[in-house]
């Protein structure tokens, strides 16, 4: 079973759906001071909507979801992709950052959904994970990994501040 989209047979309607989480903090949970910004804010980037309109909704129309949500995640962690199953993917952001760091992270990671989408990327059931044509180990370090390079260069490349984009 691939847990990975192949090039898929037919016309599917694809469709994004970004999910804010609403649900009030535990009351035993102290709310970071840093969290100045909402989800809504992160997702309103003019790259990153422009890079979803460009490259996640683009003719042969695919079925996908992208649920994107705070993580809790671990410290060193800024932001996670997961393929819940074929198609549905689901964005951790970590809350530690600035709202433009936020929004870059974001843009990396909408790049790792578009890598497993376009089945550039896949993870493997045994626990491998195959680029292109080539399996690697998740034991391989993060900077020499080369869905991390691709998506570094193409986030690099993709990604613009909309502080820049107003030219100041
Ligand atoms: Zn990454």
């Amino acid at each position: 079973m691939r847990k990975l989209l192949l090039l898929i047979l037919g016309l599917l309607i694809f469709f994004l759906q970004i999910v804010e989480e609403t649900k009030p903090v535990q009351s035993n949970y102290i709310v970071p001071t840093f969290k100045r910004f909402t989800l809504s804010q992160v997702l309103r980037n003019k790259s990153i909507v422009k890079f979803v309109n460009d490259s996640l909704i683009r003719a042969p129309f695919k079925s996908a979801y992208i649920d994107v949500k705070w993580g809790p995640l671990h410290p060193r962690i800024l932001g996670l992709t997961t393929e819940v199953k074929e198609g549905i993917f689901f964005i951790q952001l970590s809350r530690g950052l600035s709202l433009e760091e936020t929004q870059r992270v974001l843009m990396h990671e909408l790049i790792h959904v578009y890598q497993f989408h376009y089945n550039l990327l896949e993870d493997l059931p045994g626990g491998g994970i195959r680029w292109e044509t080539k399996i690697y180990s998740w034991d391989l370090a993060w900077k020499e990994r080369p869905w991390e390079i691709h998506a570094e260069a193409l986030s690099t490349k993709l990604f613009k501040t909309d502080s820049t984009n107003l030219g100041n």
